[in-house]
This record gives C-alpha cells, sequence and structure tokens, in this order.
C-alpha cells in the first residue's frame, strides 16, 4: 500500500513538466504592466482582448469575486499559452490547436570536462523559435491592418514569451555525451528543495514566483517588486544594455549556467536513475540555503525586467 502510495507521488512528481514561470509568476509580471499602463492604454488591451477567441472561455472564466474582470483577463492572457496544452485543456481540438509555438529557446552548454565540442556546434534548435515567436507577435501586435484576433492572440504571446524567456532555464539546455540533444531545460534533473522534496530543477526555477494563484498574493507582490528600489537598481544596467529579444534570453543563458547550474557543477541526480531506482531518494543532492535564497533574488530581478520591457513593447503600440 505504501509502495503504491509513493510510487503515486513519484509519478505526480515526475508528469510536472516544463511550463515556464508557473501561472502566478506570469500573472505577477502582468499586473506590474498593468499597473504600468495609463487608463487610455488598458482600455485599448481590454478591448482588444474582447476579441480573443477564447476571451469567455478561458479568459474571463473565471473571475475572482471583487476583481475587475478587465484587469483579469489581461492576467489571464499572460498565461493563455500554457492553458491551451493539450494536457491541460484536456484535448479539446478547439483550444490546443492555439498549441503552435515552442516556450523556449535552450541555447546548448557543456560541463567543463566534458571535451567534444563538435555537440555545441552541431547543436540543432527547431524552428520557428521562441525568439522568433516572440518577435512575430510584436510585429502583428503592432500592426493595425492585422485583424483584431491575430492582434488579440499575439498579445497573450508577447506577454508569455517575454516573460518564459526571462525565466533563466529558459535559455539554456545542458548537453552531454549521453544526451547531445539536451535534457529538457533541467527537466529531469532532480534535487531536494527547501521543503525537503524532490523536484527537477527546471520546475524549482518555474515555482520560485510562488504558488499562491490568488489575486491579493499577486497584486501584492507585483507592488512589492515593483516599489522594490534596490531591485530596480539592481536591474538597471540590464536594462540599459540589453535591448534585443536575443540579449535578453543570453541574459537568461548566462544566469542559468553561471547561477543555476553553478558552470555545471551543481549536483543533481538523472531523473532516469532515480526511477530506476540506482539513486536513493537520501542520494538526492539537497539545494543549499544559499542557493536557495539567492535563486529567489534572482526571479525577482527577471520578474521585474520581463514586466519593465513589457511595457517599453505596450507602449509602442497604443
Ligand atoms: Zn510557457
Amino acid at each position: 500500500m505504501l509502495r503504491t502510495v509513493f510510487s503515486a507521488l513519484l509519478l505526480l512528481v515526475f508528469t510536472h513538466s516544463a511550463e515556464a514561470w508557473n501561472g502566478v509568476g506570469h500573472r505577477i509580471i502582468a499586473e506590474m504592466v498593468w499597473r504600468g499602463l495609463t487608463k487610455a492604454e488598458r482600455r485599448e488591451a481590454s478591448e482588444l482582448l474582447k476579441q480573443h477567441p477564447h476571451y469567455k472561455l478561458i479568459l474571463t472564466a473565471d473571475v475572482p469575486r471583487g476583481v475587475d474582470k478587465d484587469e483579469w483577463a489581461f492576467l489571464t492572457a499572460a498565461v493563455w499559452p500554457d492553458m491551451v496544452r493539450p494536457k491541460r485543456s484536456g484535448g479539446s481540438d478547439e483550444i490546443s490547436k492555439y498549441d503552435l509555438y515552442p516556450h523556449a529557446i535552450g541555447y546548448p552548454f557543456m560541463r567543463p570536462a566534458e571535451t567534444n565540442h563538435a555537440l555545441i556546434e552541431h547543436f540543432f534548435i527547431k524552428r520557428p523559435d521562441a525568439e522568433m515567436v516572440l518577435s512575430n507577435s510584436f510585429t502583428t501586435l503592432r500592426n493595425r491592418d492585422a485583424s483584431p484576433r491575430d492582434r488579440a492572440v499575439s498579445l497573450c504571446w508577447v506577454l508569455h514569451l517575454c516573460g518564459d524567456l526571462h525565466q533563466p532555464l529558459h535559455g539554456a539546455n545542458l548537453v552531454t555525451e549521453k544526451r547531445p540533444r539536451g535534457d529538457d531545460l533541467g527537466g529531469h534533473h532532480m534535487v531536494i528543495d527547501g521543503h525537503g522534496r524532490m523536484v527537477n530543477m527546471h520546475s524549482f526555477w518555474d515555482s520560485l514566483p510562488g504558488v499562491d494563484g490568488a489575486y491579493g498574493y499577486i497584486a501584492a507582490q507585483a507592488k512589492q517588486i515593483s516599489g522594490d528600489r534596490k531591485l530596480k537598481d539592481a536591474t538597471r544596467k540590464e536594462f540599459e544594455q540589453d535591448k534585443t529579444i536575443a540579449s535578453w534570453v543570453q541574459e537568461s543563458f548566462r544566469l542559468a549556467v553561471g547561477f543555476s547550474y553553478s558552470g555545471g557543477n551543481l549536483p543533481f541526480a538523472h531523473e532516469s536513475d532515480v526511477k530506476a531506482g540506482k539513486v536513493a531518494h537520501e542520494q538526492i543532492p539537497k539545494l543549499s540555503p544559499i542557493y536557495i535564497s539567492e535563486a529567489h533574488g534572482i526571479a525577482r530581478r527577471r520578474l521585474l525586467l520581463a514586466a519593465e520591457r513589457e511595457l517599453v513593447v505596450l507602449k509602442q503600440v497604443w
């Protein structure tokens, strides 16, 4: 019996696959953006979202009591590309037909000890990649001749991908001799988090913004992050220097390699070894409290930068 429960738990942990900042993270970014828009800009964004094919079905399906409908639709628009994935939507074609694009662009990196550089040279990234999709979505959103429906869908992709590409693990893929195609952006690298739970690295980084989806938490986080002077100072240089989508992803790549993976030296257990029983639960490496606290700091910086950059783009639209 116990064994069955443990297996079920394991399955739960393993099936939580890569989805980028969780819904909470995306909504926190969108809430910061919403606060930065003027009333007139908010009205434009809200009118546009009414043209979205899933305005009723998804964007305004569960507006929390007491929360402004337009604002909630905007926050949900930022999560929508994750909500149309077949595993979430229950497989309905009407919903999942919009699940078209990648949410990450994992540039390859190797551990210093790895010597086969051909693995990097021959690494293949499928097109269109997430940078292209974000760039095209900007273009469609700005294009007043495009259909309102396409522009509304593009607004969702802009809000979502800009967030995703600021999640460090969305910019890097660990390449080894054994796994030359990369390793699912950390989705199979098992560690123990600060609560003693086994998580994969990707999920750990996705969940850093928190797991409380209540509007009150989202609004409080948005207010705190956007009002944090020190945080603003810490991100100013990147904000001023890096003005292209490619450079935002390179920031993520450098953070993922340099910090998240500690230059390739961060210990983890591979999911396949855990599943095969080659690594016992007690042998799975623990993330240190210092690592966890620094990771939280990095996540806050990335959320702020994503929001500031989205604001710049949206202000060119309306
Ligand atoms: Zn995503």
